[in-house]
C-alpha cells in the first residue's frame, strides 16, 4: 500500500456518482530498469534512480526529451550511480536544458553536475521556498516528505505559460503550486504529453505539507490540468509508471479530496474535534502506521477550510493538540 499523500479512505463513504474512485485507478505496476535509459515514446527516454522509498515509490524517474539536442527533466537525487547511468544515456547527445519540476532532493540535486558535465543551463521556477516552517508542522513535514534542496538556484526562471523550444520538441510550462510552491508541469505539444512531477502520481496521491504545501493551490492546480480537456493522451509523472486516462484520473484526485473535506465537515457538525480523533474516525481501515501522514493530510484540508471562512481554531495552539470547530 502506498504511503503518499492521503491514505486511501474507508470504504464507509457513499459515493454514488459515475467518477471512478482513486483507489481503482490507482497503479503500481511499474518496472523502473534502474539505469538504463528506457525509451518510453518516440521522443522521450526514462533513467530511472535506485532511491525507492515511501515517498519516491520506484525511485526518481528521470527523463530525456528529444533525439541529439535533448532536454533533461529532474536530473534526480545527488547519487553518483544515478549521475553516471545519466551521462551514459547522455553520450553522444547535447543537453540544450536541464528542467526542475521543483526543488525537493529527489529532484534538482543531480542537476548540478550534469550542468557540469554539459554546460547546459538549469531551468526552473525558483530556488527552494523560505517558509516558516512553523514548530510541529516543521516536525510532522519532516518526516513526511524528502528534504528541500536548498542549493539550487535555476540559471533561468521559468513561469507559467513560458514556453522552452529545442531540436524537434516544446516544452510548455504550467505553474501548479500545491505539493510545494514552486512547483512546475511540462506539456509536450509534439506528444500530448504532460510531464507532471510530483503534482499528479499514479501510484499514490501527492503530500500536500503545510506550511508551504497548500491545499487550496493544489486543488487550483488540479484543476487547472483538468480544464486542458483531451490536449493530454498521458502523463509521465517523476515516480512510478504513466496515468494514460489522465483527465479522469485528475478528476479523480480532485473528487477524492472533496470527500475528504465532506468527511472533515461531518465530523466537526458533531462538534469541536482534535485531528487524532478525526483521524481515528475517518481512517478506519488504514493502519496506523500511515496515521501521521493521514494527520498531515487533515491539517492541510483544516487549513484550506479556515482559509474558506469554513472552520476555526486556536492559532497559538499546538496543531496536534488543537480543537477545530465549524465556524
Ligand atoms: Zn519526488
Amino acid at each position: 500500500m502506498p504511503a503518499g499523500g492521503d491514505p486511501n479512505p474507508s470504504a464507509s463513504s457513499a459515493d454514488g456518482g459515475p467518477q471512478p474512485r482513486l483507489e481503482e485507478l490507482l497503479d503500481t505496476r511499474h518496472d523502473p530498469a534502474y539505469g538504463e535509459a528506457v525509451q518510453v515514446a518516440p521522443l522521450v527516454q526514462r533513467v530511472t534512480a535506485a532511491n525507492a522509498s515511501p515517498f519516491t515509490f520506484a525511485g526518481t524517474g528521470t527523463y530525456i526529451v528529444g533525439h541529439k539536442r535533448v532536454a533533461v527533466i529532474d536530473p534526480g537525487p545527488d547519487d553518483a550511480g544515478h549521475i553516471e547511468a545519466l551521462l551514459r544515456a547522455l553520450e553522444g547527445r547535447t543537453v540544450t536544458h536541464i528542467c526542475i519540476t521543483h526543488t525537493h532532493s529527489d529532484h534538482s540535486p543531480a542537476s548540478r553536475a550534469l550542468a557540469e558535465a554539459t554546460g547546459a543551463p538549469t531551468l526552473g521556477f525558483g530556488p527552494h521556498p523560505a517558509v516558516d516552517a512553523g514548530r510541529q508542522v516543521a516536525e510532522a513535514s519532516a518526516v513526511q516528505e524528502e528534504p528541500g534542496d536548498w542549493d539550487f538556484t535555476p540559471d533561468g526562471v521559468l513561469g507559467h505559460g513560458d514556453v522552452v523550444a529545442g531540436d524537434g520538441w516544446t516544452l510548455e510550462c504550467l505553474y501548479t503550486p500545491g505539493h510545494i510552491s514552486n512547483h512546475l508541469c511540462f506539456g509536450l505539444p509534439e506528444e500530448q504529453a504532460l510531464f507532471t512531477g510530483d503534482h499528479v502520481m499514479g501510484w499514490s496521491s501527492t503530500i500536500v505539507p503545510p506550511p508551504d504545501g497548500n491545499l487550496g493551490d493544489y486543488l487550483r492546480s488540479l484543476e487547472l490540468l483538468i480544464s486542458r480537456g483531451d490536449r493530454d493522451e498521458v502523463y509521465w509523472p517523476t515516480h512510478g509508471p504513466p496515468i494514460t486516462t489522465p483527465n479522469r484520473y485528475a478528476r479523480a484526485l480532485l473528487a477524492h479530496r472533496h470527500r475528504r473535506t465532506d468527511q472533515i465537515l461531518a465530523c466537526l457538525r458533531d462538534g469541536p474535534a482534535t485531528i487524532s480523533s478525526m483521524v481515528a474516525r475517518m481512517y478506519t481501515t488504514t493502519p496506523k502506521v500511515l496515521h501521521p501522514a493521514a494527520a498531515l493530510s487533515v491539517l492541510a484540508h483544516l487549513i484550506h477550510l479556515a482559509e474558506e471562512g469554513k472552520i476555526t481554531w486556536d492559532p497559538s495552539a499546538d496543531t496536534r493538540s488543537a480543537t477545530y470547530a465549524l465556524a
